[in-house]
């Protein structure tokens, strides 16, 4: 996507949101170019202590993976990692943690606007093999090395979340009208609309 259509599509996502603390984001970055980064939208947010609220299917963790006195805490890491583990396959991977960020940042967003549901996740960690099985999956998709979630939030529709994840994310955003999960990356910028090529 050339840089005028990135940016076409980030602005509609943005304002898709619809949340005050969009606005207060971008007036300050605005304001102060420096600001402008996913990196200080994210430090808008997280806490000293960065935890998260997941649930898949009939499991759920909740986990501070990350406290400013202690660093990443190894168990509660962990308990990510396995929510996310590929189900098909029974495997565990190191999910990347600037991901893990992210969605602590979307949470805390969310958290703002009185959204106090968990994130769902559709689709964490994947083996190739459960990758080649999982349908419109690309076969460089992040999510074969951790770098990969599909989620959604109860109440909250999937272009907003999308927005969130794309304003809050040094990576990737994919939004599918019609599908009931936003996919949200680590990795080069990028974000499409309409374009269930990669999941
Ligand atoms: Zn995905």
């Amino acid at each position: 996507m050339s840089d005028s259509g990135f940016s076409r599509v980030r602005r509609r996502l943005v304002l898709a949101t619809g949340a005050g603390l969009c606005s207060t984001l971008v007036k300050r970055a605005d304001a102060d170019e420096k600001t402008d980064t996913p990196e200080a939208r994210l430090r808008e947010l997280l806490s000293e202590r960065r935890s998260l609220r997941l649930f898949r299917g009939t499991e759920h963790v909740e986990a501070t993976y990350w406290t400013a006195d202690g660093g990443y805490n190894r168990d509660e890491y962990l308990n990510v990692c396995w929510l996310m583990r590929d189900l098909q396959a029974d495997r565990v991977f190191p999910m990347n943690r600037g991901l893990l960020d992210v969605l602590c940042g979307v949470q805390a967003w969310l958290l703002r606007t009185g959204v106090t549901a968990p994130l769902r996740i559709h689709s964490g960690y994947r083996t190739p093999k459960t990758n080649r099985q999982t349908e419109g999956a690309a076969l460089d998709s992040r999510h074969l090395v951790g770098r990969a979630v599909d989620i959604s939030v109860a109440g909250v529709s999937n272009l907003k979340l999308a927005g969130m994840a794309s304003v809050l994310g040094r990576g990737g955003t994919g939004f599918y009208p019609g599908r009931n999960f936003v996919h949200v990356d680590t990795g080069d910028e990028r974000i499409w609309v309409d374009r269930p090529r990669k999941s």
